[in-house]
This record gives C-alpha cells, sequence and structure tokens, in this order.
C-alpha cells in the first residue's frame, strides 16, 4: 500500500513538472471520463476531439484525465519555459 502511495506521488510530482496534456485524436473514443475526472471541470474530451492540447491556466496538472483514460489518448507534453535557448 505504501508502495502504491509513492508511485502515486512520483506520478504527481512527474505531472506537476510537465506542461500541459496533449490528445492524440486518433484514438479518442469520445467517452468522456476524462472530463467527468478533471476536479475543475476542464472539458478535456471536446480537446481530444479537436486534437488540441489543453491550454488553459486553471489546469492543475493533476494528471487524473492522463491516467484514467482507457485508450491513452492524453499525455503530458514538456513546456520549455525552464529551458536555456
Ligand atoms: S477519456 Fe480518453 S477516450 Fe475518453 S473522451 Fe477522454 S480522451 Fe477520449
Ligand atoms: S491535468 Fe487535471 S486539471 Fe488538468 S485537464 Fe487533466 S484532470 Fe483537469
Amino acid at each position: 500500500m505504501f508502495k502504491n502511495l509513492f508511485q502515486q506521488d512520483a506520478n504527481k510530482r512527474e505531472a506537476l513538472a510537465a506542461g500541459y496534456v496533449v490528445p492524440d485524436a486518433s484514438r479518442c473514443v469520445q467517452c468522456g471520463i476524462c472530463s467527468y475526472s478533471c476536479p475543475i471541470n476542464i472539458d478535456v474530451r471536446h480537446h481530444a476531439w479537436q486534437g488540441l492540447p489543453v491550454h488553459n491556466s486553471q489546469c492543475l496538472t493533476c494528471g487524473e484525465c492522463v491516467l484514467r483514460c482507457p485508450r491513452g489518448v492524453l499525455r503530458f507534453e514538456r513546456t520549455n519555459l525552464f529551458v536555456e535557448a
């Protein structure tokens, strides 16, 4: 159980360090689980349908939508904000 908690914690840290959620529209079946799972009601399904990244300043990068999508549609893409050019 502790191992699970630690793993969840590690996943969360990784998600927080990442940038934003990006969909692979071709895999999405529009089930809506992602939108349903989002704690702040971002319509992730709509983004997935359009194939658009979730560029929403409200996004907590909690990773719930990524973890719960049954089709593996969603992933985090890192921003380059902290990378020196
Ligand atoms: S949970 Fe996955 S398959 Fe379902 S609507 Fe969201 S992105 Fe599409
Ligand atoms: S990462 Fe969290 S807050 Fe952001 S869209 Fe997904 S479920 Fe919502």
